[in-house]
């Protein structure tokens, strides 16, 4: 029994030194490679991308014509981040109906429109959103937080960038629009 306390010990030890950062979500599995934390005008810290835009072996995604091994499509970029998370509007945007968006985005998902920079953006699984459809959000307010609603992978937000009223179909990879930035040279 003593031997058996060792290794439990000595599991418990490893699993400290590799625990995550404070405020992590044991829900989480990351798709990527890329360990950098960044930065974006449009929330508050730094975060891990957790599954990147395009074909992904993440298993939340029914198989697509467009990757192999019967990988699915991701049309966003999720970003792994604490629930209550801060979202703010990096640009001013307009509020519009988000009726179009199915049940995978959450109960309450943001659809946000800027006409002259010719983009809309998906926002998926907040919960809390101080907005309503038909608000102008001046660039810098804050308008809603991080959740999980529609997530079974914990709290993070899902971005998807979006021609405007183009649908899912124009969805495009959102890290311009999200201006990441590594943590390091902010
Ligand atoms: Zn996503």
């Amino acid at each position: 029994m003593r031997r058996l306390g060792a290794i439990v010990l000595t599991v418990l030890l490893a699993a400290g030194l590799a625990a995550p950062a404070r405020g992590a979500d044991p829900r989480w599995v990351f798709y990527t490679k890329d360990r950098t934390y960044y930065t974006s005008p449009w929330f508050q810290g730094a975060h891990r991308i957790m599954v990147p835009f395009g074909c992904t072996a993440a298993p939340y995604y029914s198989p697509d014509p467009r990757c192999r091994d019967h990988h699915g499509f991701h049309h966003g970029m999720d970003i792994a981040m604490p629930c209550g998370t801060p979202l703010y509007a990096a640009v001013r945007v307009r509020v519009v109906p988000n009726d179009s968006l199915g049940p995978a985005y959450g109960d309450n998902p943001v659809l946000l429109r800027n006409r002259k920079k010719h983009f809309d953006l998906v926002i998926g699984h907040t919960k809390k959103v101080y907005v309503r459809e038909g608000d102008m959000v001046a660039k810098g307010t804050m308008f809603a937080r991080a959740n999980d609603r529609g997530a079974p992978d914990g709290c993070h937000l899902h971005f998807e960038e979006r021609s405007v009223g183009g649908g899912l179909s124009t969805a495009g990879w959102p890290r311009a629009l999200l201006r990441l930035t590594p943590r390091d040279r902010s």
